[in-house]
């Protein structure tokens, strides 16, 4: 059986309010966790959690690491879904996905494969194949 593994990261803050007597997340009128007005560095720290767990997790399976070079392609991406690729260090991954505005990219690692799906003002949901670069230098 293969075993899919998601994760989502994303631009948007999404620190919680915690309470300080008790430290649990504050809740709000809907019952969902309160969002905080200040940022933390959320994104810093799910960037880690990401590059630990899913991309060096996938590196490995592949026999590579974060100075591999990997090809990121898309057959439908940004608002007139052009197809595009890019060959960049695995370790800038997310920094080649990243768009200056708001986004979340929804990372599916399944065996050896990567995938991503961005999402953003004018993607509802563009594909991403992220595979080891085996070109000749
Ligand atoms: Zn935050």
């Amino acid at each position: 059986m293969t075993e899919k593994q998601h994760f989502t990261l994303t631009s948007e803050c999404v620190c919680t309010v915690t309470d300080q007597e008790t430290g649990e997340v504050v809740l709000d009128e809907y019952g969902d966790e309160k969002r905080s007005d200040y940022c933390y560095g959320c994104y810093e720290e799910e960037l880690d959690v990401f590059n630990e767990f899913v991309l060096d997790e996938w590196l490995a399976r592949n026999d590579a690491d974060r100075d591999t070079r990997i090809i990121v392609s898309s057959e439908a991406m940004n608002w007139d879904r052009v197809a595009g690729y890019a060959s960049v260090s695995a370790k800038d991954l997310v920094e080649t996905l990243a768009l200056d505005s708001l986004w979340s990219l929804e990372f599916t690692l399944e065996e050896k494969t990567l995938t991503a799906v961005r999402r953003s003002h004018d993607e509802l949901g563009a594909p991403f194949v992220v595979a080891i670069d085996t070109r000749e230098e």
